[in-house]
């Protein structure tokens, strides 16, 4: 159980697929809140260059997809 982020760096160009793993009640948590909200306050990084992928919504849904396996 845990959550696939793929991230498309415009910045660098990178692709850069990762796997958080997570407990149930966590996972909910996450669920919810990634889909109602997206956090810019907390920087998203690429994991290559750094650059901040989360600068605003629009540029989150642009280079990251996050999708869940149960
Ligand atoms: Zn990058």
């Amino acid at each position: 159980m845990g959550l696939n982020y793929t991230i498309d760096c415009r910045h660098c160009g990178s692709h850069t697929e990762y796997r958080a793993s997570t407990n149930r009640r966590t996972l909910r948590v996450d669920a919810e809140r990634l889909s109602s909200h997206i956090d810019t306050e907390c920087a998203m990084r690429c994991p290559v260059c750094r650059t901040k992928l989360n600068t605003s919504e629009a540029d989150f849904r642009a280079q990251v997809k996050i999708s869940f396996d149960a």
